[in-house]
C-alpha cells in the first residue's frame, strides 16, 4: 500500500487565482452584454512581447541546434559559464558585491528554485514569511511539512508572520521568539514596498546572530529606481554569511512563458546539522541540481545572456520604465478616487486600500461589477491583507487608460449619489 504526501491535504482549500477566476466567470456568464469589457489587473504576468535582443538571440540559437558543428546537447546544470559570468557582472559585481560565477545557478524560474531550496535544508526549521505574502513561500513549507494545520480565517499554525502595515510602512519588525528561514521579497508581491537598507541591515544582524537563513526574493528589482535602495541582500556587509537570493527573468525580460532564473548560493553560507556540524550549502545546493535537473536550454541560455548586451539592457529598462509608467497611471487614479496608495514606484504593484467599510472581497466584487476590472483581493496573502486591494501594472497602455477612464466615471458615478 503506497501512501500519500498529507502534508498537502492540509493546504486550504480556497486559493486565491482559481477563487477571482471562478468569479469573474460568474459573472461573465450572468452579465453576457459586458463580458467583452473585462480588464484583467489581477495576475502578475507580463504583457508586452520579449526585447528584440533576447528573441534574436534565441533565433541564432535555434539555428545552432540545426547544424552538426553548432549543436548542443544537455548544458551543464547550473548554467552555461558565459551566462553566469554575464549575470555576476552584471547584477552583482557591477553594484560592489563581491558573486562569484560559479555562485550563480540557472534554473527555469524563481517559483522553481523557491521550492526546490527546502530540498536542501532541513525539517523542523521555524519559518517566518511575511503577512501579506507571495503564497508560494508558504505552500511549499506547508507541503514540506513545515507547518501545522491550515487556520480559520487564514493561515498556518506553526508559521511566525511577520505584519506588514501603513504603521511599519510594510517593512516588518523582527520576530519576537526565534526563526530559522526567513522569507523576504523586496520590492514585496504584494505591497509594492522595497526594504531599504536600514532594515536589511537588521535582517542581517538578525540571521547572523540566530543561525537562520534570510530567503531573499528579489525578482522585481528591475523596478528599483530610487538610487538610495538596496538591488540586492549581498548589497549588506556579512549578508553572504546568511543569505540566499532569488531572482527571476520573467518581470525584467518578459520571460515568464521563455522561463529562466537563478539562486546566488555564496560559498560561505553554512548549515548546521543534528550534531552541531557545520555543512556549506554550495556544495549541497551543486549537488542537487546536478542530482536533480539537466539545466536550461540552450536558446534560453543565449537569450538571458542577451539581456546583459547593451541593447539588452536598453530594452529592458524601456520595458520596466513602461510598466512603471503603467504603475503611475494606476495609482494617481486611486487616489483621486479619494483612496490610498502603496507601491507603485520601484514596483509594479498598486496596492491600494478599499473604500471605507468594504472588505477586500467586496471591494474586488464592487469593481468587477461596475467596472469591470479585476484586481487581487488583499485578504488573499493573508490576514494582514484584508481591507487592501493589488492591482497589477502589467497590462497594455490602452487597457491601463481605460481601466483610469472607467475609475473616475465610478467616482463620478459615486459621489453624484452621495451629494
Ligand atoms: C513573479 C514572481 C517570481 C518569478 O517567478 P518565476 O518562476 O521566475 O516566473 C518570483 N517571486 C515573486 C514574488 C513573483 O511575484
Amino acid at each position: 500500500m503506497f501512501r500519500v504526501n498529507e502534508h498537502f491535504l492540509k493546504l486550504s482549500a480556497g486559493y486565491l487565482f482559481p477563487e477571482i477566476a471562478r468569479r469573474v466567470a460568474l459573472f461573465a456568464a450572468e452579465n453576457p452584454s459586458v463580458a467583452s469589457r473585462i480588464i484583467r489587473c489581477g495576475i502578475g504576468d507580463v504583457t508586452e512581447p520579449l526585447p528584440s535582443a533576447a528573441a534574436d538571440a534565441m533565433r541564432k540559437a535555434i539555428d545552432d541546434l540545426t547544424t552538426r558543428e553548432r549543436f548542443r546537447g544537455y548544458p551543464p546544470p547550473s548554467g552555461y559559464d558565459f551566462v553566469r559570468a554575464a549575470v555576476a557582472e552584471g547584477d552583482f559585481r557591477s553594484r560592489g558585491c563581491s558573486v562569484a560565477d560559479d555562485e550563480i545557478f540557472l534554473s527555469d524560474g524563481s517559483k522553481p528554485d523557491a521550492s526546490a531550496i527546502l530540498e536542501i535544508l532541513g525539517s523542523g526549521n521555524r519559518i517566518a514569511i511575511t503577512d501579506p505574502v507571495y503564497p508560494v513561500y508558504a505552500d511549499t513549507n506547508v507541503m514540506a511539512g513545515n507547518s501545522g494545520v491550515a487556520l480559520e480565517g487564514g493561515g498556518y499554525e506553526g508559521f511566525t508572520y511577520l505584519a506588514c502595515t501603513p504603521a511599519n510602512g510594510f517593512s516588518p519588525a523582527l520576530p519576537t521568539s526565534p526563526v530559522d528561514v526567513i522569507y523576504l521579497c523586496s520590492p514585496n508581491n504584494p505591497t509594492g514596498a522595497v526594504l531599504d537598507r536600514t532594515a536589511l541591515t537588521r535582517w542581517v544582524a538578525y540571521a547572523r546572530e540566530h543561525k537562520s537563513v534570510i530567503l531573499f526574493d528579489a525578482a522585481y528589482e528591475a523596478f528599483i529606481r530610487d538610487p538610495d535602495l538596496p538591488h540586492s541582500i549581498y548589497e549588506i556587509e556579512g549578508a553572504r554569511s546568511c543569505a540566499i537570493e532569488f531572482r527571476s527573468f520573467s518581470k525584467v525580460g518578459g520571460f515568464t512563458g521563455v522561463r529562466c532564473g537563478y539562486t546566488v548560493m555564496p560559498k560561505d553560507l553554512y548549515a548546521t546539522t543534528s550534531t552541531g556540524a557545520r555543512i556549506g550549502l554550495h556544495a549541497l545546493w551543486m549537488r542537487r541540481w546536478a542530482t536533480c535537473s539537466n539545466g536550461v536550454s540552450w536558446p534560453v541560455q543565449c537569450a538571458t545572456a542577451a539581456l546583459y548586451s547593451p541593447a539588452g539592457r536598453a530594452q529592458t529598462r524601456a520595458l520596466t520604465d513602461f510598466y512603471l509608467d503603467n504603475a503611475a497611471l494606476l495609482a494617481d487614479a486611486c487616489e483621486s478616487m479619494g483612496l490610498t496608495t502603496y507601491g507603485a514606484k520601484n514596483s509594479p504593484y498598486v496596492w491600494m486600500t478599499c473604500p471605507t467599510g468594504l472588505g477586500s472581497w467586496d471591494a474586488f466584487d464592487l469593481l468587477l461589477r461596475e467596472a469591470q476590472v479585476v484586481t487581487t483581493p488583499g485578504a488573499g496573502f493573508g490576514r494582514c491583507g484584508e481591507g487592501f486591494i493589488r492591482i497589477s501594472a502589467f497590462n497594455s497602455r490602452a487597457n491601463v487608460e481605460e481601466v483610469v477612464k472607467r475609475l473616475s466615471v465610478l467616482t463620478a458615478r459615486h459621489s453624484s449619489r452621495a451629494s
